[in-house]
C-alpha cells in the first residue's frame, strides 16, 4: 500500500475473522502479498471477478477511525490519488507496512524487597547495583544503570539471585522533551509563561459570542476569521478550545510549518499542558508513531499539526482551526495533491464541528465562499491594546538604479532607517525572497549562463560554499573558471540573494550583530527557534532572510522591516503571483511595531504602481480583493473557475509533448466542451533531467473533468505513470 493506479478491491472473507472499516489487512495482489485497508465491509460484490481470499486482519479494532476512512476516500477521489494514496498518508510510516501498534519500551528494574543485612552478592558492580535501587520504589531504567557502568549481565544475575526484578514500561519519545538538540525548552516550542487568559478586547469578544455559540450548537458550520496581524486571532481559537474541551470534544489546529509557528504550538501546551501533542513530518519516526498512537487511544485532546494533521485519529473533533489559512505550504506537491484546508472544511462536515479558517490575507478562494454565504465572515480590524500598524514607505528601485548604479542592493532610505536603529539599539529585519549570493552567473563574452545540467534553471552562486548550485534538484559545481560555450574567461555575477544582503550589511555596519535565516543556514532542526530566543532577548541587531522570517513570529523588539525586492513574483507566469506578493507584504508589514514602539516598514520594488504593492502598503485588503478578482475574471482563473494541472513528463521535450497530444485529444473526445487549454512546455520545461508538458482543464465543476481526465486515462494506461494530475493547483510552474 499503496499501488499507483489502484482502485478500491474487494477480497472474501475466509474462517470467522469478523473484519471491521479501518482495520488493516494482509491481502494477496498478484503474486505479492501486501498490507491493505477495509473501506467497506459488506459492499457489493462486483460482477464476474472470482474473489481472492482475504489472508489475515490485522487489527481488531478498527485501526484507522472509520470517519477518517471516509475522509481519506474523499481526498482520494476528489485529488484524482485513488484511495490508496490517501489511506496512506492517514497512517504512521510504520503502519502501513502492516506492523502492530507497539509502543517502544524501556526495561526498568527494582529491587523485589528491602535488602535486609548483607546480601549474597558478588562483586563491586552487584554491590553498586543495588545501592542504586535502593530508595527507588519506582525502579531504574536500565539505560540509566548502564550509564553508571552497570550492565545487562549484573542485573541479570541479580534476577537470578532473586533480588532484583525487571518489568518493561512503555516509553514515549516526546518531542516536547527538554532533552531536544537545542537543549531547554524543547525543539518545538518557544519557551512561555502562561498567566490566566486575558481578556477579550471588545471586537474579540464579539466575535468569541458567535463562534462560541457555532461550536456549541454542534452543527456544521465554517467562520472565516480575517483579523489584521496581532488582533488576537490565536487568543481567540484558545479560549474557543477552551470551551470545546469542556464540553467533551476535541480539537484539531492545522498550522503551515510547525518549524514557523513554534508560538502556536507553545501557547497550546501552555494552555492545555500534555493533552496536546504535534503532528508533522519534521519529527522522527518514532515520535511521530508514539504521538500518532497517544491520539489513537484517546489520551490526546488537541492536536497540533501541519497539513496531514488533518488525518489525525482523533475522535469527536468539535472544533477545527486553520491558522494561516492562505498559505501555499498547506497544498501538498506530491500524490495526493491535497489542500490541507479544504480537507479541513470537509472533515468538519463530516464532523459536523466549527470550523475556523484565521488569516490576515485571506485566500481568494475563502473570500468568495465568504461573499457567497458558504462561509460567514467575521473581522478583527483592531490590533490589541491599540498598537499602530507600521507605516509603510515605498521605494521606487528604479530611481536608486539611475542615481546609484544598477549595483545597489539596499537603498539609500533603507540603509538610513538601519543606521538609525543602530544608534537606538533597536533591531531591524530585511527580507529577500532568494537565497545565495548571486543568482546568475553568465559570460562576458558570449552571454550565456551558468545552466543547472538537469533543469531548464540558472545556477545560483554560494559564496561561502564556494559552489554554483541549482535550487531545484540540488545539483552543485565548483565555479568554472571558463564558460563552457566559448571558453571565454570573464565570467561575470550578477542577481542577489540574501547571502549577498548578509555580507553588504555587514560590510557598512562592522560593528551590528547580523543573522541570517534561510534554507542555508537554518538546516538542523530546532535552529530557528533558537534564532526567535536571540532575537527576543536582544542579541541580534539585524535580522535577514528569506519568507522564513516573515511569518507567523512575534518580534516585539523590531522597529523597522525592509523588503528588498517586492517584485519576487510578480514577473512569474503564474496566476498567483499578485496574491502571493500582496499576503507576503502584508505580513511583513505586520511584523513591525509589535511592541511599545510604532514600527516603519520600507519596500523596495521595481513596481511602486501594482495594486499588490500599494493595497499591502496600505494594508487595504478590500482594494486589493476587487483587482484581483477582476483579474481572475477575464482570465478565467480561479476561483472564477475550478483548475486541474496536468504535467506530463518524458524522456524528451518531444515525448512529453506527444503523449500531452495524445492526452489532450481524448479529454476533449469525453469532456464538456472547450475545458482544455494546452498542451505547451511547462514553464520548467525540465526539472531534474525530466521534460515536462502540461496542460490545463478549466471549468465550472470538477467532476466532469476528472471523469474525462480518467477515462482517457484508461484508454492509454501506460501514460498513467507519466502524467500527474493536480487538482486546484496552488503552484502551476
Ligand atoms: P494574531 O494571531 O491575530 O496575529 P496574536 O493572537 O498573536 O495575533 O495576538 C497578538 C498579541 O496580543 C499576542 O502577544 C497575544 O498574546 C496578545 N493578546 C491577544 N489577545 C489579547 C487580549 N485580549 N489582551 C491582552 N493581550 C492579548
Ligand atoms: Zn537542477
Amino acid at each position: 500500500m499503496p499501488v499507483p493506479g489502484l482502485g478500491l478491491l474487494s477480497y472474501r472473507l475466509a474462517g470467522n475473522v469478523a473484519p471491521t472499516k479501518g482495520a488493516r489487512v494482509r491481502v494477496p495482489l498478484g503474486n505479492r502479498t501486501v498490507t491493505g485497508c477495509i473501506v467497506d465491509v459488506d459492499g457489493p460484490r462486483p460482477e464476474g471477478a472470482e474473489l481472492r481470499d482475504l489472508d489475515e486482519v490485522l487489527d481488531d479494532h478498527p485501526f484507522l477511525p472509520p470517519l477518517v476512512v471516509d475522509l481519506a476516500l474523499w481526498v482520494g477521489e476528489y485529488y484524482a490519488s485513488g484511495p490508496g494514496a490517501a489511506l496512506a498518508i492517514a497512517m504512521p510510516p510504520a503502519a502501513r507496512r502492516g506492523e502492530t501498534s507497539s509502543f517502544r519500551t524501556v526495561k526498568v528494574a527494582t529491587l523485589v524487597g528491602e535488602v535486609e543485612g548483607d546480601p549474597p552478592v558478588k562483586g563491586r558492580k552487584q554491590r553498586d547495583a543495588l545501592a542504586r535501587l535502593r530508595g527507588q520504589p519506582g525502579g531504574v531504567p536500565l539505560p540509566d544503570l548502564a550509564k553508571h557502568g552497570i550492565g545487562w549481565d549484573t542485573v541479570r544475575s541479580l534476577v537470578a539471585l532473586n533480588l532484583v526484578c525487571v518489568r518493561e514500561d512503555e516509553h514515549l519519545r516526546d518531542p516536547f522533551s527538554d532533552e531536544g538538540e537545542d537543549g531547554g525548552g524543547g525543539r518545538w516550542t518557544l519557551a512561555r509563561r502562561d498567566g490566566p487568559a486575558p481578556e477579550l478586547t471588545p471586537e474579540q469578544a464579539l466575535v468569541f459570542r458567535h463562534l462560541e455559540e457555532a461550536a456549541a450548537s454542534a452543527s456544521f458550520h465554517v467562520a472565516l476569521l480575517h483579523g489584521v496581524t496581532g488582533s488576537g486571532k490565536t487568543e481567540i481559537y484558545l479560549q474557543l478550545a477552551r470551551q470545546v474541551l469542556s464540553r467533551g470534544r476535541r480539537v484539531l489546529v492545522l498550522v503551515p510549518e510547525i518549524a514557523l509557528t513554534p508560538s502556536v504550538v507553545g501557547q497550546f501546551r501552555a494552555r492545555f499542558g500534555s493533552r496536546v501533542a504535534i503532528q508533522h513530518s519534521a519529527l522522527s519516526t518514532g515520535e511521530r508513531h508514539d504521538q500518532w498512537h497517544r491520539i489513537r487511544r484517546g489520551d490526546i485532546d488537541v492536536v497540533v499539526g501541519t497539513r496531514s494533521a488533518v488525518f489525525a485519529p482523533l475522535e469527536q473533533v468539535g472544533l477545527i482551526v486553520v491558522d494561516e489559512e492562505h498559505e501555499s505550504a498547506y497544498k501538498q506537491e506530491e500524490a495526493p495533491r491535497y489542500h490541507g484546508r479544504d480537507v479541513a472544511v470537509v472533515r468538519g462536515r463530516m464532523e459536523q464541528a466549527l470550523v475556523v479558517l484565521g488569516s490576515a490575507t485571506p485566500s481568494l478562494e475563502s473570500a468568495v465562499n465568504a461573499r457567497s454565504g458558504r462561509y460567514e465572515a467575521f473581522h478583527l480590524t483592531q490590533r490589541v491594546l491599540d498598537r499602530p500598524l507600521a507605516t509603510v514607505r515605498i521605494v521606487d528601485m528604479r530611481r536608486e538604479y539611475a542615481a546609484h548604479g544598477a549595483d545597489v542592493t539596499l537603498s539609500a532610505p533603507l540603509l538610513e532607517a538601519i543606521e538609525d536603529r543602530l544608534a537606538k539599539a533597536e533591531q531591524s529585519l530585511v527580507l529577500l525572497n532568494r537565497r545565495g549570493f548571486a543568482t546568475v552567473t553568465f559570460c562576458r563574452q558570449c552571454g550565456s549562463s551558468l545552466e543547472c545540467p538537469h533543469c531548464s534553471v540558472a545556477l545560483t552562486f554560494h559564496r561561502a560554499q564556494r559552489r554554483v548550485r541549482c535550487h531545484y534538484c540540488n545539483y552543485a559545481a565548483a565555479v568554472p573558471k571558463r564558460c563552457g560555450a566559448c571558453g571565454g574567461e570573464f565570467l561575470e555575477q550578477s542577481g542577489f540573494g540574501t547571502e549577498r544582503l548578509e555580507a553588504d550589511l555587514g560590510a557598512r555596519f562592522p560593528g551590528a550583530r547580523i543573522v541570517r535565516v534561510d534554507r542555508d543556514t537554518i538546516r538542523r532542526r530546532g535552529a530557528i527557534a533558537r534564532v526567535l530566543r536571540d532575537v527576543e532577548r536582544g542579541a541580534i541587531d539585524i535580522l535577514v532572510g528569506t519568507q522564513m522570517i516573515a511569518k507567523g513570529h512575534d518580534f516585539p523588539a523590531v522597529t523597522l522591516v525592509g523588503v528588498v525586492s517586492a517584485d519576487v513574483g510578480l514577473g512569474f507566469a503564474d496566476f498567483r503571483a499578485a496574491e502571493r506578493t500582496f499576503q507576503l507584504l502584508t505580513q511583513v508589514v505586520g511584523r513591525a511595531g509589535r511592541g511599545d514602539t510604532p514600527g516603519e516598514a520600507i519596500v523596495q520594488t521595481l513596481y511602486p504602481d501594482h495594486y499588490a504593492v500599494r493595497a499591502a502598503a496600505a494594508q487595504d485588503y478590500a482594494t486589493f480583493f476587487e483587482r484581483e478578482m477582476t483579474f481572475r475574471t477575464s482570465l478565467h482563473y480561479p476561483p472564477i473557475v475550478a483548475l486541474i494541472n496536468v504535467v506530463v513528463k518524458g524522456r524528451s521535450l518531444e515525448a512529453a509533448m506527444t503523449d500531452a497530444h495524445e492526452l489532450v485529444k481524448r479529454v476533449r473526445l469525453h469532456g464538456p466542451r472547450g475545458t482544455v487549454v494546452g498542451p505547451a512546455p511547462a514553464p520548467m520545461s525540465k526539472i531534474k533531467d525530466e521534460y515536462r508538458a502540461q496542460f490545463f482543464l478549466k471549468g465550472a465543476h470538477r467532476r466532469p473533468m476528472r471523469v474525462a481526465l480518467e477515462r482517457a486515462l484508461d484508454e492509454r494506461p501506460e501514460l498513467r505513470r507519466k502524467a500527474f494530475v493536480d487538482v486546484d493547483p496552488v503552484g502551476v510552474l
